[in-house]
């Protein structure tokens, strides 16, 4: 299977998030990290082009609902700082790329609250 457009990979990607409408967040959070792992063990080129048009298609459907949820509760983020997928210690620096423990990536993540980043630096102190 030769790489696909780039205009056709955002296709398949909409196309693929249009089914997750009414599947769950836990759900769409359990098929991102299993995507994830399809990705880095899969050695077939096409399961792997599979796998990545459905862990973009979740991914965008994830943080679209986290921006609805932020945006109907009043919670105000920052780009300034992002959150990885650890249980604590989440808040990274938007100056790092990566989180060494969880290997989750600023570009893929979600922007931290503005809450939690003033209570994380005031604990700090
Ligand atoms: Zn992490």
């Amino acid at each position: 299977m030769k790489p696909a457009p780039k205009s056709t990979m955002e296709c398949l990607i909409n196309i693929e998030r249009a089914k997750y409408n009414i599947t769950s967040t836990p759900t769409l959070q359990w098929l991102l990290r299993l995507t994830k792992l399809q990705m880095n063990t899969v050695s077939n080129r096409a399961l792997y082009h599979q796998a990545r048009i459905v862990h973009e298609a979740v991914r965008r459907e994830i943080v679209f609902r986290n921006e609805v949820l932020a945006l109907e509760i009043g919670i105000i983020t920052t780009p300034d700082f992002w959150d990885c997928e650890c249980e604590e210690d989440f808040i990274h620096s938007s100056a790092d790329e990566a989180c060494p423990t969880c290997g989750a990536r600023r570009d893929e993540q979600p922007d931290s609250r503005v809450n939690e980043v003033s209570e994380m630096l005031g604990g700090r102190q």
